[in-house]
């Protein structure tokens, strides 16, 4: 304990805390003779820095910390060696409480007080990013909060070991876990700022609900679900929580970093926003409330409650009374009733200024957004696209958006119907009879997975009326016909051009995973997961299974406009998968004993010969291979097959311990 020592120019007086890297003590710094400053030291674990590599990688982060210098930062005010040997750093000292605390006690937080922090912390964020600095573990304990509620955001990756391989030996914590981001959970070494905007979208989700949106038992399990599992929803649990503020922490908690907001002064901005959004709508709520003098009630009609009052009060930036004096009732004093009448008439003009202003665009607009099926979205937005179109602007352009997606799902549902019935599979009057024709045979290359030829052929689709596909949008009717047409094509060059991309990322994919050995679990509700396993299963040899893995994808993919990149993948997949054998069972149990048997090989070579230099690697091989066998065959029935999923996790247990 160090506690009462003197350690070079600091004498510590009690301890604050201790984390993953050590423990913190508030101690007395002797700047200069005269100068004493209380400071925060946090001494490093031992065991933590025993390397020459995480010294060096110490000091050299101490190093660029001490230059941030942001009043939501604490101040990083020296760093060293005690005895030559054990890292510290001294903080400021800062007389509040760590944010975890403050939930362990309160439960949790209001969400008005989760954007005033947040704002806070978005702001130190957005300021140590742009110096090339990432915090890598945001958390709740990292964040004090000052007596006055000033956040002061703490423990820059200072020291720390936040790979993967770090965690999930002997020092792992949960803790941490459960704020890392995906791209961290799968030890990617160049994290960037947005791994942080999800850490940010965790604290969010805890601070609002008093817990965290995955638990977990293992480290591993923590991860796997930062990866592959959505959070919960949290609208319903938090009290008036405003949907653009949940919005934005979904957002936040993309798995794919470029699907996060883009950085953190956005972040910063939208809170912002809320904030003023929630102030317009109260201060139009104290406008009722003024009218309402005379006999205060709330909306429903009861009389005002304490904590109405209160809000009405606060806003109009008054204190709560504290002392009685002996006074009529409120509503039994004279000049309450001449004010009461006044503002009951001013809130009558207010009224009706606020169904004058929105008779305008506004209110159209919302029609737009009241129309559930495609084709009346499409006529709400063409009828304020006739009335607005030309005005241009901020609603214009999403109307216009509106309109064209709207158009467009409406034609595809039309042209699959027509498509797929052989009746109908002729161009009605207002259609053009080649564009017809082609995008026909789009769809049919698209059924056959034929990437090349559905692009050739949506090509030709949309370079039949260029001039009119080029419109950002048109209600008149015969230009409409023929523009719609370049519309469905563009979104369908997309769909593939999607496909594509998908099919590379997903093979990535793969390969990640075998490199971190993170399991890929089944999930036959999620078309990422089942054209993971189709890939897989081919790999592996087995056609059959891989058929019909993918026909659920391409069927469950089939139906929704969204998923229509997925769709063509799957029929994509299914085309480069060669037809199975005859007896596939036979096969399947053949080429799975076989698989096993030569794996159970290696992990023999494994234990025979410690001092193999390509130890690590087979290792990791023997244990991906089981796992294919594992995770790919799990849900069969066949006896053998089971018994051979049983030999593959025994295969596992049978190496030596993980290095
Ligand atoms: P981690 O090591 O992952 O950051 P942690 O945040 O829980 O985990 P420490 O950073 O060691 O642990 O901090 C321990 C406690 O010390 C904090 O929870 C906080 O209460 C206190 N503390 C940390 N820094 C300061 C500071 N600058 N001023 C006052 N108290 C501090
Ligand atoms: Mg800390």
């Amino acid at each position: 304990m160090l506690i009462g020592q003197q350690i070079g120019p600091f004498e510590v007086e009690s301890e604050l805390g201790s984390g993953a890297m050590g423990t913190v003590y508030r101690a007395k710094f002797r700047r200069s003779a005269e100068k004493v400053v209380p400071v925060a030291l946090k001494v490093v674990a031992l065991g933590l820095l025993g390397n020459e590599g995480a010294m060096a990688r110490f000091d050299r982060e101490a190093n660029i910390l001490k230059q941030l210098k942001h009043p939501h930062i604490v101040r990083l005010i020296a760093y060293g060696k005690i005895n030559k040997a054990t890292p510290y750093i001294a903080m400021e000292f800062i007389d509040g409480e760590a944010l975890d605390r403050v939930l362990a006690r309160r439960g949790k937080l209001g969400w008005e007080e989760v954007v005033s922090y947040g704002k806070q912390l978005a702001e130190a964020l957005q300021y140590a990013h742009d110096k090339g600095i990432i915090h890598r573990d945001l958390k709740p304990s990292n964040l004090m909060i000052t007596k006055d509620g000033v956040l002061k955001l703490t423990d820059f990756g200072i020291a720390k070991d936040t790979d993967v391989t770090a965690l999930t030996g002997a020092n792992s914590t949960i803790g941490t876990a459960a704020y890392m981001s995906p791209e961290q959970c799968k030890g990617d070494r160049n994290l960037g700022n947005k791994s942080d905007l999800y850490s940010l979208g965790i604290v969010f989700f805890e601070l609002l609900t008093g817990r965290k949106p995955f638990t977990a038992e293992t480290t591993v399990e923590m991860f796997l679900k930062h990866v592959n599992e959505k959070a919960p929803r949290i609208g319903k649990q938090v009290n008036d929580l405003p949907p653009k503020f949940e919005s934005l922490i979904l957002q936040l908690l993309e798995k794919d970093k470029e699907d996060r907001p883009v950085d953190a002064s956005w972040v910063a901005r939208m809170l912002g926003e809320i904030e003023e959004d929630a102030f317009a709508r109260k201060s139009a709520g104290l406008a009722a409330a003024q009218a309402r003098t005379a006999k205060p009630t709330n909306q429903s009609g009861d009389r005002m409650d304490a904590a109405d009052r209160d809000a009405a009060r606060a806003l109009r930036g008054k204190k709560k009374k504290t002392k009685k004096k002996v006074v009529l009732p409120l509503f039994q004093q004279k000049w309450v009733h001449a004010v009461g009448i006044l503002a009951i008439l001013l809130a009558i003009v207010f009224g009706a200024y606020l169904m004058l202003r929105t008779a305008g665009p506004e209110q159209m607009f919302a029609a737009i957004d009241r129309a559930d099926t495609p084709a009346a979205k499409a006529d709400a937005a063409g009828k304020f696209l006739d009335t607005y179109g030309a005005k241009g602007g901020e609603l214009v352009d999403k109307a216009t958006t509106i309109f064209r997606e709207a158009t467009v799902r409406e034609r595809e549902r039309q042209l699959t119907n027509r498509h797929d019935s052989r009746t109908l599979r002729k161009p009605i009057e207002s259609d053009d009879p080649d564009a017809f024709d082609n995008a026909m045979q789009a769809i049919d290359a698209e059924k056959s997975g034929d990437f090349a030829l559905a692009e050739a052929m949506w090509r030709k689709v949309k370079s039949r009326f260029p001039a009119e596909a080029d419109l950002p949008f048109t209600t008149n009717e015969q230009l409409l016909a023929k523009a719609r047409w370049g519309w469905v094509a563009d979104k369908r060059l997309a769909d593939v051009k999607g496909a594509r991309a998908e099919l590379a990322k997903l093979h990535e994919k793969i390969k990640d995973s075998r490199l971190h050995e993170l399991p890929l679990k089944p999930d036959t509700t999620n078309p990422e997961s089942l054209a993971i396993r189709t890939l897989r299963l081919k790999e592996f040899g087995d056609p059959e299974k891989a058929g019909r893995t993918c026909d659920v994808l391409v069927t469950l993919a089939e139906k929704e406009s969204e998923r229509r990149a997925w769709f063509l993948l799957g029929t994509h997949l299914r085309s480069t998968i060669p037809k199975g054998a005859n007896d596939p069972v036979a096969v399947r149990r053949q080429r799975i004993t076989e698989w096993l048997n030569s794996t159970d090989r290696t992990a023999k070579q494994v234990r025979d010969e410690p001092e193999h230099p390509e130890r690590g690697v087979l290792m990791r091989t023997v244990r991906n291979r089981c796992r294919d066998v594992a995770e790919l065959y799990e849900d069969e029935t066949d006896e053998k097959v089971k018994e051979e999923v049983v030999r593959a996790a025994k295969i596992v247990e049978a190496l030596p311990k993980k290095q």
